[in-house]
């Protein structure tokens, strides 16, 4: 992020500045190419002065007042990185894994090699300490430069479900005992669908009951990926019923749970796509979980879990960005080259504004989707964000996944062509991790103020 603006003024040291300094010291001077708007800012921090003492570098401006769309040195870096392993494993990878039905061991291996498993983790516990915008940074480039979806679904059940719930509502005992773990490759998922309940998390019947220094918790859980070969979950319990809770969003509680583990037996869905990972359901009778490892406070549960469900959302808008960009672009490559007719078919209007369209409706939505990493990055609600960004990025990933298969004409529906495979994996982005209608009634209810609707 770096602007650089000449001016008169000769700043000794780097400081943070007031309105009123900004009045009295520098409004008014030479600033070269400053925007008006910059004058009306509250604070603005100096943060580094750059090799000409005339010039001032200003990093950053409280209130937003100042955009700056450059990625630092480390975010750049994450991007190359990322881009490069998805060079690695490409669409035909995926094709291979998801024919098979065949967990990515080495792509799983590269990744926590490179220190992807660790993003958010702090480095104490042998991290990278970077926030969420890192992170769909990270899933952005993987999706987008070869592995469609893969690219955001091993680092969205160990990340952003074990790390980042963790990181943020964790004790010290909890940090030690699983941060270092999921840095070196410790796979999580989330216990939190069930079957009855579905989109309704407040209706979650797992009970986890307290008895002797224990819960007990029985239940059942459905659609849980990665739960065949995750070795830590977090669930999502009932510990406060309904009727007895003094707010309808109190009563949830959230553990830790081991897997695998005698009392919970899993069983593998079968599915539509993203056959290189099982979702499953799952089955919980008398688990015995130590107090200690509950996460977070008791009965606040539906709370903690909002800063695990917001991440989740901007993680699948990632995936949406990557997946709609990944499709224009191999769309664009065949459609320069197919000749049907004189020309090459992506000179025909119909297949070229459909994917100019997509295109400028994803590079919109990914914008969003920033701001609603940034948002949580610094702790501020981000839910309208977070959903907004969702809505967006998925319309305009399936626009791109379909427009994309109309330029594959029938290639598009055969295998080796990858698009059915997107089309695939774009639809579930409709489902999942909210349905495409429960975001909009977020942002009904949220941020247009209309009545709720259920
Ligand atoms: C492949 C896959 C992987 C998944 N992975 C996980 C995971 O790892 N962990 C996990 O906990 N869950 C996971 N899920 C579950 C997923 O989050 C849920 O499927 C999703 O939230 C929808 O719940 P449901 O399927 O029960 O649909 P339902 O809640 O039954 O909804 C059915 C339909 O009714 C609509 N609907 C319901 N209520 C309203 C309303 N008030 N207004 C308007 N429309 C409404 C919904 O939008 C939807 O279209 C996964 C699902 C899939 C398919």
């Amino acid at each position: 992020m770096r602007t650089f603006y000449s001016c008169e003024v000769i700043m000794q040291e780097p400081r943070v500045i007031d309105y009123q300094t900004w009045e009295t010291e520098l409004h008014g001077h030479d600033f070269q190419n400053v925007p008006k708007i910059a004058e009306t800012c509250a604070l603005v921090f100096m943060k580094e002065l750059i090799s000409e003492p005339e010039d001032i570098l200003v990093t950053e401006i409280l209130g937003g007042k100042i955009l700056d769309f450059e990625l630092n040195v480390e975010q750049k870096m994450i991007v190359e990185t990322a881009s490069e392993i998805a060079q690695d494993f490409g669409p035909e990878y995926w094709r291979e894994k998801d024919k098979k039905h065949e967990f990515p061991e080495d792509f799983w291996k590269v990744l926590v090699e490179n220190g992807f498993s660790g993003i958010v983790i702090p480095e104490k516990y042998g991290g990278s300490e970077m926030g969420m915008f890192e992170m769909i940074l990270a899933m952005e480039a993987l999706a987008s430069e070869g592995c469609g979806l893969a690219g955001t679904w091993f680092l969205c059940l160990t990340s952003v479900f074990g790390s980042l719930s963790i990181v943020k509502h964790g004790n010290d005992s909890q940090k030690e005992e699983y941060l270092p773990r999921i840095s070196k490759g410790m796979e999580f998922c989330l216990g939190l669908t069930e079957p009855d309940a579905g989109t309704n998390t407040l209706a979650t019947k797992t009970t986890a009951v307290p008895k002797g220094g224990e819960y007990v918790i029985n239940g059942e859980k459905i659609f849980i990926s990665g739960a065949d070969r995750a070795e830590g979950m977090i669930l999502i319990t009932r510990t406060t019923p309904s009727e007895k809770a003094p707010k309808r969003t109190l009563g949830l509680s959230l553990f830790l749970v081991d897997l695998p583990n005698p009392a919970i037996e899993v069983v593998p869905i079968e599915k539509h796509g993203i056959n290189y990972s099982k979702t499953c359901e799952v089955f919980i009778s008398d688990l015995r979980i130590p107090e200690e490892k509950m996460l977070g406070e008791r009965d606040k549960g539906w709370y903690l879990i909002l800063d695990t469900l917001n991440p989740e959302r901007m993680s699948f808008s990632a995936a949406s960005v990557g997946i709609g960009l990944l499709a224009i672009k191999k769309a664009v490559e065949y459609a320069k080259e197919r000749k049907v007719f004189r020309n090459p078919i992506g000179s025909h209007q119909a297949i070229q504004f459909p994917l100019a369209d997509a295109k400028a409706k994803i590079e919109a939505a990914r914008l969003l989707n920033y701001r609603a990493a940034w948002l949580y990055d610094k702790g501020q609600p981000c839910g309208a964000e977070a959903n907004m960004a969702k809505v967006a990025a998925v319309e305009a990933g399936f626009q791109a996944v379909y427009h994309a298969m109309q330029t594959f004409g029938g290639y598009g529906y055969a295998l080796e062509y990858d698009v059915e495979r997107w089309w695939r994996e774009i639809n579930l982005i409709r489902l999942a991790p909210i349905t495409h209608q429960m975001a909009l009634a977020f942002v009904g209810e949220h941020v247009l103020g209309l009545p709720k609707s259920y």
